[in-house]
């Protein structure tokens, strides 16, 4: 039988050859970003089958468009299977990215003008908390609160002073370069003392709430946690609101029809799959395991000498000073490791004096390298194969040898996904 891909092939010769090099990157290269991932089989399978080619405006039981006999039933399963895995009232499974869904709760619960309290940007907070430059940043009044960079503890004290003065909305926790894990009874106190919706972006660390290896913002009373679905969690490219009962007629309404229209209907149904496999004991021994190579890589990383921000980590990433361990801005030390095929990403680092593309440091994550299987004695070597290339950026034949080790260490390893067609 001809298979789709062949189809492709014959079709689009151009994008196929692309598509089995990116495939070839991905299996000979060592994915150390920390929003990235290798997602499941079947999600790649559901992602592209025919759910794409429907429309569903609507939710189910309401649509826009006949023929939703078998959206509706797995928009119910991701949506029962959401509220399942994160232990919450209301979920929305159609965002089309965690861009969306964070927009579609300011705009669905707050009014134009009013005051969030988030965290600043060089710190850890994502664009979508009010970046200057994004959409966001203009409609809504954000205040900032900051991070101590030596131990990554955030002063409290001020953050409530801060919150008594501005009397924000909302406050906002869950951060995309933030190494350490969210005090989220303070932040609820805070929030509580004036009347503020709590909210947390868990885009990153999604996953691992959902395995249950870090601690979930709904134990302590939250409203609204967003996540990703294509990081930690491992699914398709999306984004999910989860919230209170109070809140949900508000949430769907501002997804749809407030800011986006048709769902990804193929997106969805590969949640559901995500979220089914997040409930086995396969995902809570990875979640765990994202967390032991966190530590492990940052505690061999800093045996070397290397400076992280915070000095170490309790999630699933680091991030280390590069200017400080190894007078490299970021963007070199990120160059450097594509040479080894070692994939990083360069990120400023607190009150940067460097600007964002020539940073003061690089962003490194476990999630995608454990879901290769890799362990504790990997990481070890891979600090190893870090701290060479970072000491001696210049020196090609070692750059050389080292790339070749870990082209050969990857054969190892394979990419789930990757060579099933
Ligand atoms: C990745 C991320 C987002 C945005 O997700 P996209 O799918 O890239 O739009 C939002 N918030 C945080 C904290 C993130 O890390």
């Amino acid at each position: 039988m001809t298979s789709n891909l062949d189809i492709l092939e014959q079709q689009d010769p151009d994008v196929f050859s692309a598509l089995r090099g990116e495939e070839a990157r991905q299996t000979t290269g060592i994915e150390l970003i920390p929003s990235e991932n290798y997602t499941f089989p079947e999600v790649l399978a559901t992602l592209g089958s025919v759910f794409t080619n429907k429309y569903s405006e609507g939710y189910p039981g309401r649509r826009y468009y006949g023929g939703q006999e078998f959206t509706d039933q797995i928009e119910n399963l991701a949506r029962d299977r959401a509220k399942q895995v994160f232990r919450c009232e209301h979920a929305n499974v159609q965002p089309l990215s965690g861009s969306a869904m964070n927009q579609a709760v300011y705009l669905g619960l707050l009014e134009p003008g009013d005051t969030i309290m988030a965290m600043d940007l060089s710190h850890g907070g994502h664009l979508t908390h009010g970046a200057p430059v994004s959409h966001m940043g203009k409609l809504f009044n954000f205040v900032r609160y900051i991070t101590n960079p030596v131990d990554g503890s955030i002063d409290f004290d001020k953050v409530r002073a801060d919150a008594l003065e501005h009397k924000p909305k909302m406050v906002l926790c869950g951060y995309t370069s933030y190494p350490r894990d969210v005090d989220y009874q303070k932040f609820k106190d805070i929030a509580d003392e004036v009347g503020a919706i709590t909210m947390t972006d868990a885009s990153h660390f999604g996953g691992l709430v959902a395995g249950g290896a870090m601690k979930n913002p709904f134990d302590f009373g939250f409203d609204v946690v967003t996540t990703t679905t294509h990081k930690s969690l491992r699914g398709p490219r999306g984004g999910m609101v989860l919230c209170k009962k109070e809140f949900a007629s508000k949430i769907d309404k501002s997804v749809f029809p407030g800011l986006q229209g048709g769902p990804h209907m193929n997106a969805i149904a590969a949640i559901a799959v995500t979220l089914k496999r997040a409930m086995t004991q396969e995902f809570k021994d990875y979640a765990e395991q994202v967390l032991v190579n966190s530590k492990t890589l940052a505690s061999s990383l800093m045996e070397r000498q290397a400076s992280l921000i915070t000095g170490g980590t309790d999630n699933h990433m680091m991030v280390v000073d590069t200017v400080a361990s190894y007078g490299l801005d970021g963007r070199v030390a990120e160059e450097t490791l594509d040479k080894v095929h070692i994939t990083t990403n360069k990120q400023i680092i607190p009150d940067d004096p460097n600007p964002p593309l020539r940073p003061s440091g690089i962003r490194i994550g476990t999630p995608a390298a454990t879901a290769r299987g890799m362990n504790e004695g990997d990481m070890k070597q891979l600090a190893e194969w870090l701290d060479k290339c970072l000491r001696a950026p210049e020196d090609e034949a070692s750059l050389k040898a080292i790339r070749d080790d870990v082209i050969g260490f990857c054969e190892q390893f394979p990419v789930p996904g990757i060579g099933n067609d």
